[in-house]
């Protein structure tokens, strides 16, 4: 039991705290430790240990790293919450609402599992990673939680070994650079090398173990003269040379197809300039050029021009002493110290104030890197625009199959189904987040795994639209709206046509044959009928304007005498007329409304043809100029017959026409044409174009007609009746 040995004691941790915390904090960091020694009690580890061993030790990790308090606080109570039956109020209450937000954090995230076989996926799971540590503390924990865990992997089973190392090469391993803290990132990924390619990694440590003694020499060598040529300038500087790590060795054989023997550059070499000065760095330099000639191409300046986490350093490649290849980094002492430990060098509080190791200068330096232009109040702030700066607004989600989608902040379960599929989308109904059904506007969280529920000719609402956050979603729920409004459109814009067209006893089929119809597509620039249904159907062109087109107004409007030929017009007074005002004025009743004595009328004045009678209500009235309306009253003097049309319904049975016609007869009302028409069924349609003297004799008539048990309905037909039965008319 080697752990047992070194294993980490608490005095250790507050020896080592007290280098920087107050006795405030050490007292703190007790009462941590004696409440994770108590909820913990009785847990151990694979190894045997008891368990209270992984939390010391993640604290150690982060008093080394000299994080501030609640972060060693929440090191200590990390796994409490996830492991033990602690609260999170628990915790609130004995250390506060900082560690509790803390230790829910990692609680959090502890629960994201890199489950995707996708190589691509890992960057999302980085993200999210990111996304969802609201406070980079918390991943500073994660990562020396994951560190002591690589650690200690050897008595996890083997699957578990691969599936941890695996997650911590594509997911920890990067994070940790990304944050800068080289030390992690290197240690990360050799641990995990050795367990996802034990061979290869055993084999290269026993190449790298047998030309020790060589390459050690030649290190000090290469040291040496570098160290000479640089007092000879008196630039003060430590110079390292350090066995580049296990994976990166592997990695570089991989990609370059080259064998161990091949890979010369196993050491790199570091110039650590004492003084502060950028100038020093590019002072060293030009020394080391002079001294050995530069492999074009493989300068790179990431002073002038740093790397997104701030990483600052002049790499350069000369050929060496013996012909070989030689890589040399040159930094100060500061910027050496950011590239090894990164975000973590400068999350360090003194009493709430950032430490005077100059971290206040790499702020302001990171400030304007990231271009961040509002005033940072304290650490944390910038933490968190630096944060934001890094990743944009993005939110994470799982996919039922553990892929990982990155949604813009406010994505709802639309925006999700339409990056699956359109057809997702269009038929979704409903989602459900992490099992719980939710509403479609559910806008969706940092690690939610999120399920579509979709019905088969479902369709997309107007609704979503002010749910949808995507563009893609946005324009397939457009889309969709628009092939529907046009389908909607066609329909009225056919029904509407169709009316207009058996005004004038034309087809619409008939009509889309003409040479009109054809003309006015071809104005309209039109390729299909369907394109001038929905144009009518939308409102944007008139059904009349077709019909006019195709049907001449005078062909359709005008007023056909109405006593048949023999008798076309009368004198107003023999109409049984009188015009306000006028006298002996030529009258005709309209034949598009047939007015009867006892009916409201208006008149109109003709062009040339006198005075036409039309029911005060008739719609053809509505578009007629006001200007020439006349008012007009009925002034029967002699019983007259006035043409009236009627449309029975009849149920459908021998000797219903004699039926009718005795009831109409008996009335004295003359018949002046009558058709059945029995379309399928059981239902008959009987026009009958009458002779009445008045509206009475009318209601008189439709009353009797009501009485026969076979009528339905009876309608006064307006206008004239369909023209292509006037022939059969008896
Ligand atoms: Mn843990």
């Amino acid at each position: 039991m080697q752990a047992l040995v070194s294993m980490i004691r608490i005095t250790d941790i507050l020896d080592k705290a007290q280098e920087y915390l107050s006795e405030e904090h050490l007292e703190m960091i007790e009462k941590a430790y004696i409440f994770s020694a108590t909820v913990h009690q009785g847990q151990s580890r694979l190894s045997g240990e008891p368990y209270l061993i992984h939390p010391l030790e993640v604290t150690g990790m982060l008093v080394d790293m000299k994080l501030d308090i609640a972060s060693i606080i929440t090191g200590m109570l990390h796994d409490t919450v996830e492991d033990t039956l602690t609260t999170i109020e628990e915790i609130e209450e004995a250390f506060g609402k900082e560690v509790a937000f803390l230790v829910e954090g990692l609680t959090k995230i502890s629960k994201i599992k890199f489950s995707s076989q996708l190589e691509q996926q890992a960057e999302n799971f980085r993200k999210m990673m990111l996304a969802m540590s609201d406070d980079i503390r918390i991943l500073l924990v994660r990562l020396a939680d994951r560190m002591h865990n690589m650690r200690t992997l050897e008595y996890q089973p083997e699957n578990k070994q691969k599936y941890i190392s695996r997650e911590t090469l594509e997911v920890y391993a990067p994070l940790a650079s990304r944050l800068g803290i080289n030390w992690m990132k290197v240690e990360l990924e050799d641990l995990s090398f050795k367990y996802l390619f034990t061979e290869d990694y055993f084999d290269l440590i026993d190449r790298v173990a047998k030309k020790k003694e060589e390459r050690d020499a030649y290190a000090e060598e290469v040291k040496r003269i570098i160290r000479e040529n640089l007092e000879a300038f008196h630039l003060q500087a430590e110079v390292e040379g350090r066995a580049k790590h296990f994976y990166s060795i592997f990695n570089k054989m991989n990609e370059q197809h080259i064998n161990f023997d091949e890979v010369y550059d196993l050491t790199a070499f570091r110039i650590i300039l004492e003084a502060n000065e950028v100038k020093g760095c590019y002072e060293a330099l030009s020394v080391v050029h002079a001294l050995w000639k530069p492999v074009p191409g493989r300068f790179k300046d990431y002073i002038a021009m740093p790397k997104a986490n701030n990483y600052r350093s002049l790499h350069t490649t000369v050929i060496g002493p013996y012909g070989e290849r030689v890589e040399i980094q040159i930094r100060t002492r500061e910027m050496h110290e950011w590239a090894e430990e990164g975000i973590a060098a400068h999350w360090r509080y003194k009493e709430g104030k950032v430490s005077p190791d100059g971290g206040e200068d790499h702020i302001k330096r990171l400030r304007e890197l990231f271009e961040l232009q509002q005033e940072h109040k304290d650490a944390r702030e910038f933490m968190h625009s630096l944060k934001m700066a890094l990743f944009p607004d993005e939110v994470y989600i799982f996919t039922p199959r553990g892929d990982v989608k990155a949604f813009p902040k406010g994505a709802t379960p639309i925006d999700f189904a339409y990056s699956i599929h359109t057809d997702v989308g269009n038929q979704c109904v409903g989602a459900k987040v992490n099992r719980n059904i939710v509403p479609l506007k559910y806008k969706l969280q940092n690690g939610d795994t999120v399920d579509i529920i979709t019905q088969p000719g479902h369709h997309p609402s107007k609704d979503w639209l002010k749910y949808a956050v995507t563009s893609r979603a946005i324009s397939k729920i457009k889309q969709w709206i628009k092939t529907e409004e046009r389908d909607k459109s066609i329909a009225i814009g056919r029904d509407v046509l169709e009316r207009e067209f058996k005004k004038v006893h034309l087809k619409l089929n008939q009509a889309a044959r003409t040479d009109e119809f054809k003309e006015i597509l071809a104005e309209q620039s039109l390729a299909t009928a369907d394109d001038l249904l929905a144009l009518i159907g939308y409102g944007k062109i008139s059904a009349k304007y077709i019909v006019n087109r195709i049907m001449p107004e005078e062909e359709v409007k005008e007023e056909i005498p109405v006593e048949k030929q023999k008798k076309k017009t009368k004198k107003s007074a023999d109409a049984g007329i009188s015009i306000t005002g006028v006298d002996d004025v030529m009258v005709r009743f309209a034949r598009c409304c047939t007015p009867l004595p006892g009916d409201d009328v208006v008149g109109y004045i003709t062009r040339g043809r006198g005075v036409s009678v039309h029911v005060a209500t008739c719609p053809g009235v509505q578009e007629m100029d006001p200007e020439r309306l006349v008012d007009v009253k009925w002034n029967i003097g002699q019983k007259q017959a006035f043409p009236v049309n009627i449309r029975v319904i009849c149920i459908d049975k021998r000797g219903l026409l004699s039926e009718l016609s005795n009831v109409i007869s008996n009335l004295g009302i003359n018949i002046s044409s009558a058709n059945i028409d029995t379309i399928r069924g059981e239902n008959a349609t009987c026009d009958f174009e009458l002779d009445v003297s008045d509206l009475d004799q009318f209601n008189t008539l439709v009353s009797a007609l009501r009485k026969l048990k076979s009528v339905q309905t009876i309608e006064r037909l307006r206008g004239s009746l369909p023209g292509g039965k006037r022939k059969a008319y008896m």
